[in-house]
């Protein structure tokens, strides 16, 4: 008898949730790739083949599975824990999402760094920077090596920081990224070099890694044979979703982990990827068959599953104009739906306005706010839009823009945390010193100076003498970091003493110290969940929580709220109502891109994404034009926009165009020049 889940999926999938489960040893699980279209059901197969090898006796712990973000992980561990319920009923506790190795490739990078440190000369009690610590440092390594100060066109941290990484992710030599993507700082090559060299040995000396390190050493790691089988030897089998937007260090640690590709099973789709800024390389799954030949197994599935046909059609002609070509057809067997909207609004007030109305439309139809989302190219598109949702009380989440910890006073605590977890963490140090009154840059600097060249730092901190003006504070100071660094047992009691520390030097900060604090036991919360302060730390670090309308930092779970995305969060991801804002040329493509075809295709690429989100109704909004208020001396200033590129007059016949106001967009010019006229008119009565 065929098992209940198994029955469900199409022949294809079928396939590939069975593959190689139940042969003999050593012809079990080769090298096997599902590339398909988007709502094909993907992530789905790859969850079902999970849960059909634990099924068939697989060991949980022995099976890594690596996702785009950790939302996604703990999305799919449900899904295999649901479907071996219904299998092993009796053995449903064995089942919890601890026991598979669920995460993301950066996630899982820093456990197995942790378990490995010793053995390749890392000190564990690292810490991990994100990008704006990351930036932070790089800063520190300017200032220090005055490049700030002489070279006054010198590129930003910022752009520093993102040259450095697309270096080190793509594994090219520095001439030729900034030749092929920074031109226009190529004349600081010398600089560069020595900058990035310095903020290497910085990272080395504090004891600190930043996103980019976690591949790094990881790759570094599995490139000791002895260590490469050794981890690879780990698990049985490695599953990875979204391979599209894996970039070569990432297939390069795969492939030495498991060299024959034994246990190997990737998933993505090609028309959807959309990473390469970050050096992601769809080339990872176009070779994959070719790195593995013969022994590699592709499968394709083309029903797609989510959408309505009308909703497919449209994304379909979209992909369809791609320069490149994609050769899959998908197909539905979902009726065809109302065709998607284009929809033209005045301005960017009209287009929230008009959102709001339909969102709530949709509710009254019975559709929860949770079913619908908003969508948009930039995490900046979309402040008209909250302002609106504010104003109506309508609570939402926002993935992929502000994050919990970017406010300045969850990081403070954090610094504490992190300072007494690795004292060399100059970032952290900084920030935390100079919390305290009477310290600044200089004192921080050289108190900081003084603890790093001591085996002990905490102990010799002790010893420093007390900075001028700095009262009792300084004590109170030294006995928390004594505390929390003697306490490492007593999770999460040391971020309940931290909090008690912080609190006074809050009121003293901020005004509106009554939200932080309230912000901070919410931490403290959030804090409770994790096992340890370094699991804590590491995770907060490198997938924070998105920031919410009610500004607690967390999503409101048990209430119903509407989801606004930029489309890179929103991949894998689906549903009911979709709208994307902002249609609109400048908008997507962006113009802030370098204008390469390469960007331009991948632009397309992301519309496709966004398009292919929407189960049942689609609306794309484009405002004619935006307001860039207050930044000009003339005062206001608006931009006229025009219907997106990757949407030509030959693809007008998948959509539904209208107005909104339902008045045609002729009159409403007329109107506005109408007023324009009176108004001066009016001013000449004036001057008489
Ligand atoms: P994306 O490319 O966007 O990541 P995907 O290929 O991973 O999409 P899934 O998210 O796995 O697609 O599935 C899309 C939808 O189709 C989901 O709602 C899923 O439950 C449904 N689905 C997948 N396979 C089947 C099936 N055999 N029968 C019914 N529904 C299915
Ligand atoms: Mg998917």
């Amino acid at each position: 008898m065929v098992a209940a889940y198994l029955e469900k999926l199409n022949e294809q999938q079928r396939l590939a949730v069975e593959h190689g489960v139940g042969l003999p040893a050593d012809k079990a699980g080769g090298p096997l790739l599902i590339i398909a279209g988007a709502g094909s059901g993907k992530t789905n197969t790859l969850a079902h083949r999970v849960a059909h090898l634990i099924v068939n006796g697989a060991d949980p712990r022995r099976i890594l599975l690596m996702t785009f973000s950790r939302r996604a992980a703990s999305e799919m561990s449900r899904r295999v824990e649901r479907i071996c319920k219904q299998v092993l009923a009796s053995n449903a506790a064995i089942m919890t999402d601890a026991l598979v190795w669920a995460g993301t490739f950066h996630g899982i990078g820093a456990r197995l760094l942790r378990i490995y440190a010793e053995q390749i000369g890392l000190n564990v009690d690292f810490t991990i920077h994100d990008r704006a610590d990351s930036a932070d440092l790089m800063n520190l390594v300017r200032h220090e090596l005055g490049l700030s100060k002489t070279e006054t066109r010198f590129p930003t941290k910022g752009t520093c920081l993102s040259i450095y990484s697309r270096t080190v992710n793509s594994e090219t030599p520095l001439s030729e990224v900034l030749r092929n993507r920074y031109p226009w700082v190529s004349e600081w090559e010398q600089q560069l070099k020595q900058l990035f060299t310095g903020y290497v040995e910085a990272k080395q000396a504090q004891n600190i890694l930043d996103y980019d390190d976690l591949l790094l050493y990881w790759a570094q790691m599995v490139g000791d044979p002895e260590l490469a089988e050794d981890i690879g030897n780990r698990f049985d089998h490695i599953l990875v979703d979204e391979y599209q937007d894996t970039n070569r260090l990432q297939s390069s640690v795969l492939m030495a982990m498991k060299p024959g590709g034994r246990g190997l099973t990737v998933v993505g789709d090609d028309a959807q990827s959309i990473y390469s800024f970050r050096a992601a390389t769809v080339r990872n799954i176009l070779d994959f068959p070719k790195a593995f030949s013969p022994a590699a197994d592709v499968i394709t599935l083309d029903r797609n599953y989510r959408s309505t046909q009308t909703i497919l059609a449209a994304a379909n002609g979209v992909i369809d104009l791609a320069r490149e070509r994609f050769t899959k057809n998908l197909w539905t067997n979902r009726p065809s739906g109302e065709r998607p909207r284009l929809l033209t609004v005045k301005d960017d007030n009209d287009q929230a306005s008009y959102i709001v109305e339909q969102v709530l439309a949709n509710r009254e139809t019975g559709m929860m706010l949770k079913q619908q989302a908003v969508l948009f190219r930039s995490s900046s598109h979309s402040g008209p839009l909250e302002v609106e949702l504010t104003r109506r009380n309508i609570p939402y989440v926002k993935f992929g823009g502000l994050k919990f910890l970017d406010s300045a006073h969850v990081k403070d605590i954090l610094a504490v945390l992190r300072f007494a977890q690795n004292p060399l963490d100059r970032v952290a140090g900084f920030r935390l010193l100079q919390m305290l009154p009477g310290i600044g840059p200089q004192t921080a600097g050289r108190i900081l100076d003084t603890i790093a060249a001591d085996p002990e730092p905490l102990v010799s901190l002790a010893e420093v003498p007390p900075p001028p003006k700095t009262g009792e504070d300084w004590a109170h100071f030294v006995e928390l970091l004594a505390g929390l660094r003697q306490s490492g047992s007593q999770w999460p009691l040391e971020i309940a003493e931290a909090r008690a520390w912080y609190e006074p030097h809050l009121d003293r900060i901020h005004e509106d110290a009554e939200t932080r604090k309230s912000d901070l036991l919410q931490l403290e919360q959030i804090a409770s969940g994790y096992p340890s302060r370094e699991r804590f730390l590491t995770e907060l670090t490198l997938d924070p929580p998105d920031a919410t309308s009610d500004q607690a930092g967390m999503p409101l779970l048990d209430e119903d709220y509407l989801i606004l995305s930029t489309i890179h969060s929103a991949k894998g991801q689906e549903w009911r109502s979709v709208f994307m804002l902002n249609v609109v040329d400048g908008c997507i493509p962006s113009d802030l891109g370098t204008g390469t075809t390469e960007d331009i295709e991948e632009e397309r690429r992301l519309l496709y994404v966004a398009m292919t989100r929407a189960k049942d109704s689609l609306t794309l909004v484009m405002p004619q034009r935006f307001f860039t208020g207050g930044q000009h001396a003339q005062g206001d200033r608006h931009i006229y926009a025009s219907r997106t590129r990757f949407i030509p007059a030959t693809l007008l016949q998948f959509f539904e165009t209208a107005t909104w106001p339902a008045v045609s967009a002729a009159a409403s010019e007329r109107s506005a020049r109408q007023i324009r006229i009176d108004v001066a008119a009016r001013m000449k009565t004036m001057w008489k």
